[in-house]
């Protein structure tokens, strides 16, 4: 599998996810069709089919119009306010994008509809996980429509049990403020350093700091590690679905912003 990424608007990420064996090609969440529209010519591929993350705005803007330039797509999404939605999916739904397999994970919180999308290829080859604005590199999403419950379930007992060589592809780039929070909650973590030093080299030279992986967010991620002692302390209680609460506010009110 092939995986391009596609800046759009102020910090989204489009992503263009390619079955290098058929030319067959997804896209997840194309808030710019054109851009997407011109990768996908420029690529050579074949798009059936547009993965939608969730109804925001600045990630499913894009598929009426998208819909309107390429005919005959399958648009998924678990979400009924999703425009030109044709698939609606749910929790462990399969399907195939060329010979890539697609596995749709219900992740609510952000959204009560919110999908991440797994897919795996060829044996031996790294599986990649779309995970919209559920999780961000060293973050996650707010809880527009859901609890630390829900985002715990999320996090901790969907995605956190992905192989830890899983690809994380996210929804935006906010990673450089969110380690900069995640230094907030453990200040001796010398994960968190070194990724932020990493991050903001990134940023420097106008680079994305997507993909991470899932074994790297268990390393530095706050949210994801709401089970481990420093995480809690910090939180003040030994309850992950509460620690996961106190860090999520006090993340909505830290002074360099983010989501
Ligand atoms: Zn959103």
């Amino acid at each position: 599998m092939k995986v391009s990424l596609l800046p759009a608007l102020q910090d989204n990420y489009m992503y263009l996810l390619v079955d290098e064996a058929t030319k067959e090609a997804a896209i997840v969440d194309p808030v710019e069709p054109d851009k997407v529209v011109a990768a996908v010519k420029n690529a050579g591929v074949k798009l059936t089919t547009v993965l939608t993350t969730h109804h925001h705005w600045d990630h499913s803007g894009g598929n009426e119009k998208l819909v309107e330039m390429v005919s005959g797509l399958t648009v998924c999404g678990g979400d009924d306010r999703i425009g030109a939605l044709n698939k609606k999916v749910g929790h462990g739904d399969q399907f195939k994008v060329g010979a890539l397999n697609v596995k749709c994970l219900f992740t609510p919180c952000h959204t009560s509809g919110h999908i991440c999308y797994y897919v795996t290829g060829q044996e031996g080859e790294d599986p990649a996980v779309f995970t919209g604005d559920t999780l961000f590199v060293a973050g996650c999403g707010r809880f527009f429509e859901g609890t630390p419950d829900n985002m715990y379930r999320a996090l901790v007992e969907i995605l956190g049990i992905l192989p830890p060589n899983t690809k994380v592809y996210c929804g935006h780039e906010y990673t450089v403020n969110n380690l900069k929070y995640a230094e907030k909650v453990e200040p001796d973590s010398q994960a968190v350093q070194q990724k932020l030093a990493w991050a903001k080299s990134q940023r420097d030279k106008q680079l994305p700091t997507v993909p991470s992986t899932i074994g790297e967010e268990l390393k530095f991620n706050p949210f994801m590690r709401v089970k481990e002692s420093p995480v809690q302390q910090h939180a003040g209680t030994t309850d992950p679905i509460a620690t996961m609460g106190f860090i999520r506010t006090e993340k909505d009110n830290f002074k360099v912003g983010g989501r």
